[in-house]
């Protein structure tokens, strides 16, 4: 199967924030990839802008480094110099008046004008009023925005207002990198362009469905930030909801970007308030290993889930009755990202099994390798009779698509050039983030005006005993945390 690269159309993408871990470990290697690839054009034009006072030469050899050091372990590293070659380098203060005009002689007009804010949100609002005071973004420009998009429904609000005084909705990308993983936007594929799965993704065929988010790493350097955040800013409220809005919303009338948000936007507001006995939250703590989250945190008081563990029910005609189950911790037994739909099982069995008939699972894998497992029930070969066995049928993207599936674009990648092309699907809008914010508020706000600690568990484990229970006494169980 040959892929094909579409080039994007000529563009200047400037990247303020370009000495900084994300502009080095993902936007310039997945830049690189794609150059590599093919898709960006000859005359393209990447501008790093920071604080740092540095010239295009030493940006480059910058550039350079971050790729060498984070590009993937087969990538072609022969075109970097040919790379680099796009790049340049403006110092500029976000709050300050230098460099703006330079930033603007280098934008050329007649192309794409994309602004890739990758620095704290305190400065989106500074990085905005400059880039439209000195005349650099117009009506066609792009910005695009990192997480975390506030930290509550008011911190989320100001933000969508303050980037709103300089830039229409739809030119404005919010990335959500779960979003841009090829098995994502396989979902959609799989459910609305099939017959086979649609008919039964409702409440009567479904049992429940589970979402797991599990890191293997604790909170490292990051300890401070972390612990002023925890997992459900961190995760539940950007990313799995994102992922519960995809398996749960309805088709959307076609696939275009307002279309697919207005679907999702329906699903987070028929998201139930959660009851205080549907949550639980852990904290990894005297592990065996010497883990502790309250040494990592530096906080011997802190009360911040590096855990925690949801039932959410869905209030509208397909879903209610099927819970949705979501996880999500660091320092756990394994890394991985998956979301399992249980089907229910045969009301009858004609066979002779022991344990009664077993149910099918659809299970979609994010990470570590990307693609889709359908367990189905078979006779087991042999001749011992009619004995069932449950194998599954294995969809790896690597082994289905040949080379191309390997060759898969990172999810940066794949949303950069979104942003290029104008495409805002897999982009979260305003009001989005604003819902899923006025849903996770009361959690959190409950939490906070309590005095519970957080459930300990060892690094390693699944997570808190507490969380187990949240399945057992619905009769379900989780399915194990591997990678
Ligand atoms: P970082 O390593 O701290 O980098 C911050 C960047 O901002 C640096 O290039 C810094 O360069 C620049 N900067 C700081 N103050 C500035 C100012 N006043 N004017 C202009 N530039 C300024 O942060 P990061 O990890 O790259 O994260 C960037 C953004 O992405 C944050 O919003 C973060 O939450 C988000 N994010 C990061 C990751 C990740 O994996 N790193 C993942 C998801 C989201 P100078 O010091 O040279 O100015």
């Amino acid at each position: 199967m040959v892929s094909r690269i579409i080039p994007v159309d000529e563009f200047d993408l400037v990247i303020f924030g370009a000495t900084g871990d994300l502009a080095h470990r993902k936007i310039l290697p997945g830049l690189y990839r794609r150059y590599v690839a093919g898709q960006i054009p000859a005359s393209a034009q990447i501008i790093g802008a920071a604080r740092t006072k540095q010239d295009d030469k030493a940006f480059r050899e910058e550039a350079r480094a971050a790729i060498r050091e984070f590009a993937g372990k087969g990538d072609d590293l022969s075109q970097i110099d040919d790379f680099l070659n796009h790049l340049g380098y403006v110092a500029i203060d976000a709050r300050g008046s230098d460099g703006w005009a330079e930033l603007k002689s280098r934008i050329r007009p007649g192309v794409v004008h994309a602004f890739y804010f990758s620095v704290a949100p305190a400065l989106f609002g500074d990085i905005a009023q400059r880039l439209a005071e000195n005349g650099i973004a117009d009506q066609h420009s792009r910005i695009v925005v990192e997480k975390p998009f506030g930290r509550d429904l008011a911190t989320a609000r100001d933000l969508n207002a303050t980037l709103a005084r300089h830039f229409a909705e739809n030119q404005i990308y919010r990335i959500d990198h779960y979003l841009g993983k090829e098995t994502v936007q396989n979902l959609m594929a799989v459910r609305f362009a099939n017959m086979l799965f649609e008919p039964l993704w409702n409440a009567q065929y479904v049992d429940h469905v589970q979402i797991t988010v599990a890191e293997t790493v604790g909170v490292g350097g990051r300890g401070e930030y972390y612990d002023h955040s925890g997992a459900i800013r961190d995760m539940v409220q950007n990313h799995m909801m994102q992922l519960l809005c995809l398996i749960a919303m309805e088709p959307p009338y076609h696939f275009d970007p307002d279309a697919v948000r207005d679907e999702k936007l329906k699903v987070i507001r028929a998201l139930e308030p959660l009851e205080p006995g549907d949550i639980v939250r852990g904290q990894y703590r005297g592990s065996p290993d010497g883990s502790d989250y309250l040494k990592d945190a530096e906080n011997p008081d802190s009360r911040t889930e590096s855990y925690v563990a949801l039932k959410v029910n869905i209030a509208n005609w397909r879903w209610t009755g099927t819970p949705f189950y979501l996880r999500t911790g660091k320092k756990l037994r394994a890394r991985t990202s998956e979301i399992v739909v249980t089907f229910k099982a045969p009301p009858h069995s004609i066979f002779d099994e022991s344990d009664g008939p077993r149910s099918n699972q659809l299970v979609i894998k994010l990470q570590p390798n990307e693609g889709m497992d359908l367990t189905v029930m078979i006779k087991e070969p042999g001749p011992g009779g009619m004995r069932l066995v449950q194998v599954p049928l294995d969809m790896s993207f690597a082994d289905a698509l040949g080379a191309n599936g390997t060759d898969m674009p990172d999810a940066y990648e794949r949303l950069i050039m979104d942003v290029i092309r104008g495409n805002q699907t897999l982009f979260m809008r305003g009001d989005e983030v604003e819902a899923a914010w006025a849903w996770t508020d009361p959690i959190i706000a409950e939490w906070e005006a309590g005095s519970k600690r957080p459930e300990p568990y060892d690094a390693g484990s699944s997570g808190p005993e507490e969380a187990l229970r949240l399945l057992h006494r619905d009769n379900r169980r989780w399915r194990e945390i591997r990678p």
